[in-house]
């Protein structure tokens, strides 16, 4: 369960939006930046087959696929298909082939090497890597935001690392000030949210690399929400670690990766051991292959590689930076229509990225939601998998609309519409 589906009380939320000082405000139009031209949307809808009408407000859960991913791996079960890194017959090599590629494929998104991305189930199963085998080195904390998904909490708690929490500024963004205090010589590694899955709230990369080096330790990016919508470079951003999820990024789910700087992978031990990730074995003791593969035992998802690079390669040629800016123009539309309601409670800050909480107030937002659905409008309530965040926002829970390059205004439209149905409702 998210969350329980207990209406909070008329009122509450706004009465808690002016105790954050502003936070759930909505500011003056002249302090809002002017949404991008609306020359600049895209217009790919015609290639998602699953969409039709239903205007599907929840690519930050997971996102609708292109023609091209679905083409992609059903061409690979129908006419490419074998085991990868052991056949020695001539499909498999090829389907190896195809594999490395795609890891290659996906490193270069984000400014990385072949051989600095690991393969995972996700980014749940990156972090929890980085987490478990991190070498401590005798520093055994851990910063981390109160803005931070499950995926970046939990793994550090079962890897048996201290805790310590950066709040957030006003509205909603990681506050590198008090960073930059609060980091000690004691802390490992530092792990961010490069963009908030509530708030859409985007991590000003750089810096918080800056920071954590300041004092010997490492940083973390948790890309999930960032990498469908951000031009990563990893480079640049300075980053030690950077881990995404393939589903949210177009591609197939089960399969995600672990950008990892090739020092600090080479100092991790395996994680999980089996087939191909080791050099030699004997009852005895074994010996691991290098990174990527010593960290990638037994059969991977062949196919959700050859997914995920088919979801990469689409990415590319619609390009990011398009992407960001249709977002962009979708997100300040939103922003500007719920704020236009009353009664509807907006949170995060201005500039966010494809993604925007919002409750009616004295509605719980699983109501809300449930009227949407009504509407053939698909967002998504709850926790978020951020219930740390909720505590900080002073809710249970949120209606989360998030946009992706499919999203247009008919999309909103609905949106909008719906909301007014649940005040009718509820009125
Ligand atoms: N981090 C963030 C910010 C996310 O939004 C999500 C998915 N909701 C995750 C981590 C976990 O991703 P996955 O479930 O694909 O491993």
């Amino acid at each position: 369960m998210d969350a329980t589906n207990t209406p909070p009380p008329q009122g509450e939320v706004a009465a808690r939006s002016a105790d954050r000082g502003g936070l759930f405000h909505t500011p003056s139009a002249e302090l809002r930046s002017p949404a991008p031209p609306r020359g600049e949307l895209l217009s790919v809808r015609d290639q998602f087959p699953a969409l039709g009408d239903w205007h599907y407000l929840d690519s930050a859960a997971t996102a609708q696929k292109p023609q091209a991913v679905i083409d992609a791996i059903t061409n690979a079960y129908a006419h490419d298909y074998a085991t990868v890194h052991r056949g020695v017959y001539e499909r498999s090599a090829s389907m190896t082939d195809a594999y490395e590629r795609a890891r290659a494929a996906s490193s270069k998104l984000i400014g990385g090497e072949p051989g600095e991305l690991v393969f995972t189930r996700g980014a749940t199963e990156a972090i929890n890597l980085v987490a478990r085998v991190l070498p401590k080195e005798g520093r055994n904390r851990v910063l981390l935001s109160q803005l931070e998904h499950h995926s970046n909490i939990v793994p550090w708690q079962l890897a048996g690392y201290e805790v310590d929490v950066v709040p957030l500024t006003p509205d909603g963004q990681i506050d590198l000030d008090a960073a930059e205090q609060m980091l000690t010589e004691e802390h490992r590694i530092v792990g961010f949210a490069h963009v908030s899955n509530v708030l859409g709230s985007i991590l000003d990369a750089k810096r918080a690399a800056d920071i954590a080096h300041s004092k010997g330790a490492l940083l973390l990016l948790d890309g999930c929400q960032a990498v469908p919508r951000l031009n990563v470079n990893i480079v640049t951003f300075d980053a030690d670690f950077y881990a995404f999820s393939a589903h949210k990024l177009y591609g197939p789910t089960g399969i995600g990766c672990l950008w990892g700087r090739a020092e600090l992978l080479d100092q991790m031990p395996p994680w999980q051991g089996g087939g191909a990730m080791i050099e030699k074995v004997t009852f005895e003791d074994s010996t691991y292959l290098d990174p990527p593969a010593r960290f990638e035992a037994g059969t991977p998802h062949i196919v959700g590689a050859v997914g995920l690079h088919a979801a990469v390669n689409w990415v590319e040629n619609v390009g990011i930076d398009a992407i960001h800016a249709h977002e962009r123009a979708l997100i300040a539309e939103t922003r500007d229509a719920l704020r236009s309601i009353s009664g509807v409670t907006v949170y995060g800050p201005d500039e966010s990225a494809g993604i925007v909480s919002f409750n009616v107030d004295g509605v719980h937002p699983h109501d809300t939601a449930t009227i949407l659905d009504d509407a053939g409008v698909a967002v998504r309530a709850g926790h978020h998998c951020a219930q740390p965040l909720m505590r900080w926002l002073g809710v249970e829970a949120t209606a989360r609309a998030s946009f992706a390059a499919q999203s247009d205004s008919s999309d909103i439209a609905a949106l909008v519409e719906g909301i007014e149905q649940v005040k009718r409702v509820f009125a």
